[in-house]
């Protein structure tokens, strides 16, 4: 029997649906299960009938609510990421050369969004390389193996096209030998800064003369950095040979190479 007053009805309408809140939701959902195929149907056919309006609303909303929309977008993608990459791969398989022509055009941008997205992982992949450690030495090891030949050929073309690397990383290592520290630098800054001429004798430096001289030798604890280097002949240099023949201080005071 319907209330005389229809407010009376809405309030007590509502109040059921408080009480009964978790009662209603389960019926609904009981019988969403039990006529689902139904009810998907219905909605496909309904979608189906009237596709272009959905779809127009459905962007709309999109550029309306921008934020929202990317939200909604990656949770699909994190909710599909195999339904996405097998689709991906399908494309790539099919149309290989897009693929290549791709890659091809924006290969220093992909480059540096692979670069960003391995100091974002850096984490994980040096764990992954911590954890395979062992095969990744031995796999090296084989490959290294395999490849002997074309590996001592190319590194020595490598040390002839490189006298400048290969000239640091020799002095780098006679530094890390004596105990001492290292900071790289490069011969040619030297020659400029030391204006070609010899820290020992003050003469002119022939490009087959030139040699490093320690201020202070490695072997006493001098560093192999800018400030303790100067450019000498290599005769001067070979005469020199470490002894206190010259106090460091006069040689820093007739050098004047401090940088
Ligand atoms: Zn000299």
């Amino acid at each position: 029997m319907p209330y005389k007053d229809p407010e009376k009805g809405k309030a007590r309408k509502r109040e059921y649906r408080a009480e009964h809140k978790e009662e209603i939701k389960a019926k609904k959902h009981a019988d969403y299960e039990a006529h689902r195929e139904e009810i998907k149907a219905k909605k496909h056919a309904h979608y189906l009938e009237n596709k272009e309006k959905i779809k127009e609303r459905n962007k709309s909303w999109v550029k309306a609510n921008p934020e929202a929309a990317a939200l909604v977008g990656e949770r699909w993608r994190k909710a599909n990421r195999e339904k996405i990459n097998a689709r991906s791969r399908a494309r790539r398989a099919a149309h290989p050369e897009q693929d290549e022509n791709y890659r091809k055009a924006h290969r220093e941008e992909l480059a540096a969004k692979q670069l960003v997205y391995y100091y974002e992982h850096w984490e994980e992949y040096a764990a992954y390389r911590e954890a395979h450690k062992e095969e990744r030495a031995k796999s090296s090891a084989a490959r290294r193996d395999a490849h002997k030949e074309e590996r001592a050929i190319y590194i020595a073309a490598w040390r002839k096209a490189h006298p400048e690397e290969v000239a640091v990383s020799k002095r780098k290592r006679r530094a890390l030998k004596a105990g001492v520290g290292h900071i790289p630098y490069k011969i040619a800054d030297i020659i400029s800064r030391d204006r070609n001429m010899c820290g020992l004798c003050h003469k002119r430096v022939a490009k087959v003369d030139r040699s490093i001289d320690h201020l202070l030798p490695l072997s006493l604890g001098g560093a192999d950095a800018p400030h303790n280097v100067q450019l000498a002949h290599l005769k001067c240099n070979l005469s020199k040979r470490n002894s206190a023949r010259f106090p460091v201080n006069l040689r820093l005071a007739l050098g004047g190479v401090v940088c």
